[in-house]
């Protein structure tokens, strides 16, 4: 069932999610709305406060391009992105690793509005799945910056919190028409 995205400023998506202690039907069916939520926006990623869920639970899907990766191991094996996406994940914890690289995002609870935003360009990211055990993903490229979006989102973080001053300054317009329309 494809569920509706909530946009800013939606107080949900300043929460911090609950860690998912328990593995039952009610998250397995939330994981596979998600899913089915992320692919008809279009997205490459999608938080579960985004769709009103207070909890540390993400997907993520960026096989459509085995390019935006240099290299991806999961648990110690080079895997290909199509083996492992889409990829549900709960609890995360992240090593962030490398230097800062800027890119271009964008977030599907903020219509029309994309940013330059620096983070760290690899993850060594313990995932907790969704059979109770834990993944270990190693990566860089649109995969790394994608787990780190989503964990984000988790924690109540946005993008906008990641934009330079200039940008932000740029963009307090857009912010205070979706404060008008969505809030
Ligand atoms: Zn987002």
């Amino acid at each position: 069932m494809i569920r509706k995205i909530v946009f800013y400023p939606a107080p949900v998506l300043r929460q911090v999610g609950a860690r998912v202690e328990t593995i039952d039907d009610r998250v397995r069916q939330l994981a596979a709305d998600m899913i089915e939520t992320m692919y008809d926006a279009n997205g490459v990623g999608l938080a579960a406060p985004q769709v009103g869920e207070s909890l540390q639970l993400a997907v993520v899907d960026v096989s459509h391009d085995e390019e935006c990766v240099s290299y991806l191991r999961v648990n110690g094996e080079e895997k290909r992105l199509a083996e492992i996406c889409p990829i549900v994940f709960i609890n995360p914890r992240l090593e962030l690793l490398g230097p800062k690289e800027s890119e271009n995002e964008g977030c599907l609870s903020f219509p029309e509005l994309r940013g330059e935003i620096l983070r760290p360009s690899e993850v060594k990211a313990t995932l907790g799945t969704l059979d109770g055990g834990s993944v270990v993903i190693e990566t860089d490229g649109l995969f790394a910056r994608a787990i780190q979006h989503e964990v984000d989102h988790l924690f109540g973080r946005l993008f906008i919190d990641r934009m330079s001053s200039a940008r932000k300054h740029a963009i307090r317009g857009r912010l205070k028409e979706m404060q008008d329309h969505y809030g």
